[in-house]
């Protein structure tokens, strides 16, 4: 048993220690078909519960056209969104055990609650991603982040934070100083890993490359922005670690994280059900008491159409999303109002060793990528790239090379910004 888990769980009125065992045991002991029918019955069961209690969600249903008199198929239930979300206000007060904020500068704001049952497997689940490279409970962690991994800095946050062991760093101006502060940190309270930002770890697995400086870690989780295939040959070399994608959406309940096979991410299904539904990720809440998000469609894509429910090579159980592509809104209009997707660069870039980062932004109607690489050449972009633009667009994309990396209001580094 893990003493400082139990101190967090009378802090926090939670019940994380019991979640956590439960969480490792059944990642390598449970089946197929025992995961699909715990979920069946648990989506079945939520999806009750809000018709029950939930007069607002209820009456939107109605709305919808669902039949409440006859029996409903979980499929039929409308999709629900973030803007159907604000306007019906559906919570119950009495299952409220923490209410979130987010949006603020970068979207709309959007207030949303979670029940006791889903606040308490949050960490649970996050421990189990850890648990990857046998990183336990309170292992010390820093974390690089903005606010949307760290919205309330509180002071009981911040004694949860202590007693987890985790130590913050605001990925707000990751100068040279803060950079080295924060490797003297990780040598000082003997820290095994690094959860944050992609973007955020690449600056500082840069610093360590530019200083010739080297930690040993247990591991690295990157996670809240699209992935960045160079941190895992820095993190290899300056680190001698390996680097581990999570995929987490606190709205919806989801925390999806890769191992070491990196085909994919295991979902957190004891709290998540995860649906594809043209390329657009569906989350299903199953613990979240006070607030519906049942078929909610979070807003971000994966390039693939299905849930994976075989074994994994890695032994474990737990489904997985074969991949993440980003946001809905990293999608670029192109002047006939063709839609192509990032990912058409990232697919591009990925194999090419010398680009170390990139991002596509567009102003008055002209995109440009900047590319971040040591090689200062921005000829030999154009030369290496501009075909395969030209054949995907009709828009001409400009290339920069080592230009100015945007970040939204977030503290987010988006793969694609609009300036204007
Ligand atoms: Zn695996």
């Amino acid at each position: 048993m893990n003493f400082r888990i139990k101190i967090l769980d009378l802090v926090r009125k939670t019940n994380q220690n019991n979640l956590y065992n439960s969480f490792i045991e059944n990642q390598f002991k449970k089946t197929e078909d025992s995961i699909i029918a715990y979920q069946n019955n648990a989506k079945e069961k939520i999806l009750q519960h809000h018709i029950k209690h939930n007069k607002n969600y209820r009456e939107w249903l109605i709305s919808k056209g669902i039949d409440l008199t006859k029996k409903i198929e979980f499929d039929e239930i409308p999709i629900i969104n973030k803007k159907d979300l604000l306007v019906i206000h559906p919570f119950i007060e009495k299952f409220i055990h923490q209410i979130y904020h987010t949006g603020g500068t970068t979207g709309t704001p959007f207030k949303y609650s979670l029940s006791r049952e889903s606040v308490s497997s949050l960490w649970p689940n996050l421990w189990r991603a850890f648990n990857t490279c046998g990183i336990k409970p309170c292992t010390p962690i820093i974390m690089i982040a903005g606010p949307s991994l760290y919205n309330n800095r509180s002071i009981p946050r911040k004694i949860f934070d202590w007693i987890n062991r985790f130590t913050v760093i605001s990925a707000f101006d990751l100068n040279t100083d803060k950079l080295q502060n924060t490797y003297d940190i990780i040598k000082q309270k003997n820290i095994k890993g690094i959860y944050g930002y992609t973007s955020a770890i690449l600056i500082f697995l840069r610093h360590l490359e530019k200083n010739n400086l080297y930690l040993d870690l247990r591991g690295i989780f990157s996670t809240s922005e699209t992935f960045i295939p160079k941190i895992r040959t820095l993190a290899k070399t300056y680190c001698n670690c390996d680097v581990f994608d999570i995929y987490g959406a606190n709205d919806g309940g989801i925390c999806a994280f890769e191992c070491q096979e990196h085909n994919g991410y295991h979902i957190s299904y004891e709290r998540t059900y995860v649906e594809i539904i043209a390329h657009k990720i569906i989350l299903t809440d199953l613990t979240n008491l006070s607030f519906p998000f049942i078929r909610y469609e979070v807003g971000d894509v994966s390039n693939s159409n299905e849930i994976i429910y075989e074994k994994c090579k890695c032994g474990s159980s737990l489904p997985k999303i074969s991949s993440i592509s980003g946001r809905v809104n990293s999608y670029i209009t192109d002047s006939n109002g063709n839609r192509i997707h990032t990912e058409f660069f990232s697919h591009l870039f990925n194999k090419d060793e010398t680009i170390i980062q990139f991002q596509v932004s567009e102003k008055f109607n002209i995109i440009n990528v900047n590319i971040i690489s040591d090689k200062e050449d921005i000829k030999y972009y154009q030369t290496k790239y501009n075909d395969a633009f030209n054949k995907r667009f009709i828009k001409k994309i400009g290339i920069s090379v080592n230009s100015r990396i945007y970040k939204n209001g977030n503290e987010k580094t988006p793969i694609f910004i609009k300036l204007d």
